[in-house]
């Protein structure tokens, strides 16, 4: 009998987390921000704000300024680019989506995109709240 190997982030997905860790995108301040939100991970402290530029239900321009381990960047930078241009109720649909692969360990959906490269920590409780 085997036991299942540990769970691990694939290389290919370790790539994808490091680049948006390195090289975060929609990185910055929005002066005008419609709604800024803020979140804080005591776990490890983690820290992301976030600002959102909102026109007529769609998600115009969006930028977050943080700091915090790999996992919490990576997270925030692919989220900007999954919701950019986005539809409100898009929005809602993917957080939810997020919600169900990283915290239920439900699979990712296709429409995540990039996002996808998370799903391997809904394995990993301690990290779970870096990336949600
Ligand atoms: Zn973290």
């Amino acid at each position: 009998m085997t036991f299942p190997p540990e769970p691990e982030l694939d290389d290919l997905y370790r790539e994808l987390l490091l680049d948006h860790y390195r090289n975060p995108r929609n990185k910055g301040r929005l002066e005008q921000a419609d709604v800024s939100v803020e979140g804080y991970n005591p776990l490890c402290g983690d820290e992301v704000q976030l600002m959102l530029d909102l026109d007529d239900g769609v998600i115009k321009d969006v930028r977050f300024l943080g700091r915090g381990c790999s996992i919490s960047q990576a997270s925030a930078s692919m989220m900007t680019t999954a919701i950019k241009g986005q539809k409100v109720a898009k929005v809602r649909h993917l957080i939810e989506a997020f919600r169900k692969m990283i915290v239920d360990g439900k699979g990712a959906d296709p429409e995540l995109g990039d996002l996808e490269a998370l799903e391997g920590i809904s394995h990993m409780p301690v990290r779970v709240k870096c990336a949600t």
